[in-house]
């Protein structure tokens, strides 16, 4: 009944969560109430998509600049690869 339990747990995923922990640090949940239907919505650095009726906020309205494809290093590790 013990000691049966399989390590899938790989070193790649751990270095993974560590880079999502990293980025979810920077990010801030902030809240507003959607302009359409008054749904109170929750959204990241201030930019909204509200889940019952489908508005979205200017992305100008962000509180942060948004990341480019630059700051995504899956995707600069695919295009070498
Ligand atoms: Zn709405």
């Amino acid at each position: 009944m013990s000691g049966t339990r399989r390590r899938v747990r790989r070193v790649a995923d751990a270095e993974k969560a560590a880079a999502a922990a990293a980025f979810l640090e920077g990010q801030e949940i902030t809240r507003t109430q959607c302009v359409q239907c008054y749904s109170e919505i929750a959204g990241v650095n201030g930019r909204y998509a509200c889940g019952n009726c489908g508005w979205v906020n200017p992305w100008t309205e962000g509180h942060k600049p948004l990341p480019t494809a630059e700051d995504d290093v899956q995707v600069r590790e695919c295009a070498q690869g």
